[in-house]
């Protein structure tokens, strides 16, 4: 689905944000990249879907190079989600999920309807929020909405960075279960990006673990815990088991 090639890219000329790394992305995956602030998570995203060009290596997408896509096509086929979603204040529920298929010139009742499945789908009755602005919702139905959004665009690739980051571990929760549901209905191709262990394991076909721009270990988590290939990875997953063992001693 997406093979980044030896990409990089630095936003100043002394520091890499990426240094060279190549990445396979199966399509229908779930793919989650883990890894601390800083490590560059939210860059490789923009790369995918070129809100950031690389400055070396390159990145094909079903076999054919960014560049090789139409800009405005690409964007509009990759849904993009978020933490702070990003909904316009000013547009009520539903004109925020349609925004997209409006823009791209579908049918508007089609694009209703499809909306209000869309709804359904992320457990929003469409009859009680379709009509809400934005700030009649709590963060976790925003961050519903968001998801609605995203794949209204009828995306096979959704992009999602720390998506549920700012919200209670409740509604964090219901909202992973709700992804895992739409993941395995769906069969879209997910990279989603957190620094939170438990989220990483809880929802990942395969784990890609980062740590100052490069590729720590990719695998599943149980390859991660059981095989680390580095130091830093055996840290990263031994600490929180360790924490886990030590409560359950008390
Ligand atoms: P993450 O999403 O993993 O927290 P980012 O990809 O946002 O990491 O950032 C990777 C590195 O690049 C960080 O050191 C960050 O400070 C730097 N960086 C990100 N965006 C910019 C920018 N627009 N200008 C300069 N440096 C940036
Ligand atoms: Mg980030």
């Amino acid at each position: 689905m997406i093979s980044l090639q030896q990409v990089s890219k630095s936003y100043q000329r002394q520091f890499d944000a990426l240094a060279p790394l190549s990445l396979e992305i199966a399509a229908g995956e779930l793919l989650v990249l883990l890894g601390s602030s800083g490590s560059g998570k939210s860059t490789l995203l923009k790369l995918i879907n070129r809100l950031l060009e690389p400055d070396s290596g390159q990145i094909l997408l079903q076999g054919k190079p960014l560049q090789a896509h139409d800009p405005v096509a690409l964007r509009r086929s990759i849904g993009y989600v978020f933490q702070g979603i990003g909904l316009l204040p000013h547009l009520n529920i539903i004109d925020n999920v349609t925004t997209v298929p409006r823009l791209r010139g579908d049918d508007p009742a089609q694009a209703l309807q499809q909306a209000r499945a869309l709804l359904h789908s992320v457990n929003l009755d469409p009859d009680q929020y379709a009509d809400r602005l934005p700030q009649a919702l709590s963060g976790g139905q925003q961050q519903r909405v968001g998801v609605a959004r995203a794949l209204a665009t009828g995306a096979s690739l959704l992009l999602m960075d720390e998506p549920f980051g700012a919200l209670d571990a409740i509604t964090r929760d219901e909202l992973q279960s709700m992804l895992l549901d739409l993941h395995r209905r769906l069969h879209k191709t997910i990279v989603f990006v957190t620094h939170d262990i438990f989220e990483a394991v809880r929802l990942a076909d395969r784990i890609v673990v980062m740590h100052a721009g490069r590729i720590e270990q990719i695998g599943t988590a149980s390859e991660l815990i059981n095989q680390p290939a580095s130091e830093f990875v055996e840290l990263l997953f031994s600490k929180p088991l360790q924490a886990l063992k030590h409560l359950q001693q008390t």
